[in-house]
């Protein structure tokens, strides 16, 4: 049987902790591993962080055999992918703002949270077009959303398959009209990860469960643009000794002051094993 290709695809916001460790192991040990730099979001990445997470990774002793792929040097590709389903009209311009988006949810009153706030509302779907055309024309600024319902519509109910859930039936109530295209990028996460996953040729996608919901969004859109389905798996987190989630601003856990107060790799790879 061919390996898989799996990857690990931190995004340069801080320094590398025991978390990212572990499921850089994770997914290390699971196939062939391409490192991915997730930098589109140009105002909470740093240059310097992307050298600590390949310092980090080096330390650690991990290896990859292809060059790493750095998601701001390849916006071109994601642009491409955003005219493609645009053209399949699945796509609607979203002039709101945070505040507006939050003030019309709580109009409506409960309306169900996804992993990335409140679910959005709608209201630009239901934008009178010629309404829409005038402030485009006008240069209003706009994010791009996925219409979920008419994307699951043009592409028939899917599934995908998870190593510890098995087989999971994609569901759109969960994140809802996502956004592909910030206003500031031009891009997203999503769009950027299904694009780059497809690209770099990746057969198993691991990562934290934290990201389970997002996968309903990244099969939906690789059955939109014609890529292949990878194989998930999404794993547990590790926690702390208190049962927390580390996290990029608690300096103690970051490997490099773990390697600063003499720690060896070894003794994180014992530490940070994750189960399934
Ligand atoms: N860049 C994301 C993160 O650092 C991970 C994305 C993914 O694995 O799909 O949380």
């Amino acid at each position: 049987m061919t390996p898989a290709i799996t990857r690990f695809a931190p995004s340069p916001t801080g320094r590398l902790h025991l978390g990212h460790a572990a499921s850089a192991w994770f997914a290390a040990e699971r196939g062939r591993l391409l490192l991915r730099i997730e930098d589109i979001d140009s105002s909470r990445c740093r240059p310097e962080w992307t050298e600590g997470i390949l310092e980090d990774l080096a330390w650690l002793g991990l290896t990859w055999p292809e060059p790493v792929r750095r998601q701001s040097e390849h916006l071109e590709d994601y642009r491409s992918a955003l005219r493609r389903l645009d053209v399949l009209g699945v796509l609607y311009p979203c002039f709101c703002t945070r505040k507006e988006i939050e003030d019309e949810v709580r109009r409506a009153g409960v309306a169900p949270h996804g992993m990335e706030g409140p679910v959005y509302p709608g209201t630009c779907r239901r934008l009178d077009p010629a309404e829409r055309e005038d402030r485009l024309a006008a240069g209003h600024e706009a994010s791009w959303r996925l219409d979920a319902a008419e994307a699951l519509r043009v592409t028939g109910p899917l599934t995908w398959w998870d190593g510890r859930q098995g087989r999971v039936a994609v569901r759109m109530d969960c994140l809802g009209d996502v956004v592909v295209s910030r206003k500031d990028i031009g891009t997203s996460y999503h769009l950027a990860v299904t694009v780059d996953d497809a690209l770099q040729g990746v057969t198993l996608v691991t990562r934290g469960e934290d990201l389970f919901d997002s996968t309903h969004v990244h099969r939906l859109l690789q059955a939109l643009l014609g890529f292949p389905e990878p194989a998930y798996h999404h794993h547990r987190l590790l926690l702390d000794e208190n049962g927390k989630r580390f996290a990029k601003r608690d300096k103690s856990c970051t490997l490099q002051s773990l390697r600063e107060a003499g720690v060896t790799p070894q003794e994180v790879r014992e530490r940070v094993r994750l189960a399934e």
